[in-house]
């Protein structure tokens, strides 16, 4: 028997719980299906930075509205926990992007972002186990910090349950049906579900189920080691860090740890289902000698474990968020490995796309799927390149 919804979302990861929780609260009763559980895709491997840097205005803007709106207030605004830590964040750039990094800071400051452009010497002061080599300034952001993905995704699905969706798991769509260029459904492992509206947020599989559309999506997977290293006792506070100087980020992980990641060991066109949890032979090795050229105690660290995730990435390393294809069909995918952040102002401005045409939240039309047919990749205004090398 066929199951009747007023919108299917296709994925329960953060984007889709994001979307499915916004469509409840405009009153639909949307099903969310998901091939495995909950946030077991690029969610649940996420490092879940909460920064409002970037060199595009608009990505500033969807993490502002996330920070603000949401990480800041999760309990009132969504309810449940977002596991949100506030612990400041530090974008260290390379000294011929100086100038990029201060227009981007101005361009954040006139939204209203709490960032100011800092000089070594105040990093020193502020974080006196930092080493200030290799750089002269620093954007600074004291509010910003990191946030558990799983939790955030579960607590969206949660509430988008109590106002009145259907989470279905383990639970593959096979098929979208298509009758006079409209959406009318879906097929999957557990039997068909009806509804005229259908949202693409499968993550790295996004390619793969925007096919089953007749839509084909320019996404690649992107896979990315993580490490989590034992905290020296001796080392003192530091904030959550993007280090262009040594192509590393990294951030405190509760009061033990230490999460850090390398950019250049990343690897583009695997599977979206290769086998997870190996990663390149080189990752540690690598990312502890670029470590201890800002956190020399990091030598006095060990190693607690290693996850590998995957998310699918575009041309542009930005994410898409439009309507194509036939008429109910969008897409919320193409997050490119920094799309954790910006999930809840990117999913109310979803939801109004979807139910009135245009986002009003924050303006998402700039990740039109058009982009990419039309040669119009999106490049930053004071761009420092490629976000993952
Ligand atoms: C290692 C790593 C670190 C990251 N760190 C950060 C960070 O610090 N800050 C930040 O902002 N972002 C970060 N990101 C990016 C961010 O986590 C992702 O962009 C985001 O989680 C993607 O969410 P998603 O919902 O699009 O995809 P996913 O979480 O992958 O969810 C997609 C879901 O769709 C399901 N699915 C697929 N096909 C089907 C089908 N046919 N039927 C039903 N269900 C299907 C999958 O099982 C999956 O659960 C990181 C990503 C990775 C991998």
């Amino acid at each position: 028997m066929t199951q009747n919804f007023d919108a299917i979302v296709i994925g329960a990861g953060v984007i889709g719980a994001s979307i499915a929780f916004h469509l409840t609260e405009r009153g639909l009763k949307p099903a969310i299906l998901e091939r495995k559980v909950t946030a077991s895709g690029a969610t649940g491997h996420s490092s879940g930075l909460v920064r409002m840097h970037y060199d595009l205005a608009v990505e500033s803007q969807l993490t502002f509205v996330s920070y603000k709106n949401y990480f800041a207030d999760w309990k009132n605004r969504v309810g449940g926990e977002c596991g949100f830590i506030k612990t400041g964040f530090m974008q260290i750039a390379k000294r011929e992007h100086e100038d990029k990094l201060r227009g981007n800071v101005a361009n954040q400051q006139k939204m209203g972002i709490n960032t100011s452009v800092i000089s070594a010497a105040d990093v020193k002061k502020l974080f006196p186990d930092l080493t200030t080599e290799h750089f002269d300034v620093a954007a600074y952001e004291p509010d910003s910090g990191y946030a558990d993905a799983s939790m955030t995704t579960n607590s969206f699905l949660d509430s988008a349950k109590r106002q009145g969706a259907t989470l279905i798991q383990n639970c593959e769509v096979t098929a979208i049906r298509v009758a006079g260029g409209k959406i009318v459904g879906v097929d999957t492992n557990k039997g068909e579900f009806s509804a005229p509206v259908v949202v693409n947020a499968a993550g790295p599989w996004a390619k793969q189920v925007a096919a089953l559309a007749g839509v084909d999506v320019p996404l690649v997977t992107w896979t990315h080691d993580v490490a989590f290293l034992h905290r020296p006792p001796s080392l003192g506070k530091f904030p959550a860090v993007i280090d262009d100087t040594i192509n590393c980020y990294f951030r405190p992980e509760g009061s033990a740890l230490i999460l850090a990641a390398g950019e250049d060991e990343s690897m583009r066109g695997e599977e979206p289902d290769a086998e997870d949890q190996t990663p390149t032979e080189t990752f540690l090795d690598k990312l502890i000698d670029a470590m201890v050229q800002r956190i020399p105690k990091i030598e006095e660290s060990g190693l607690h474990s290693i996850h590998v995730g995957r998310d699918g990435i575009t041309p542009d390393q930005r994410a898409i968020y439009s309507a194509a294809g036939p008429d109910g069909f969008y897409l919320a995918c193409g997050l490119s490995g920094t799309g954790f952040k910006t999930a809840p102002a990117a999913g109310a401005s979803m939801a109004e796309l979807i139910l009135d045409g245009a986002p009003k939240t924050v303006d998402i039309s700039t990740f039109n799927f058009e982009r990419f047919s039309k040669g119009e990749l999106i490049n930053g205004e004071f761009g420092y390149g490629h976000i993952w090398k």
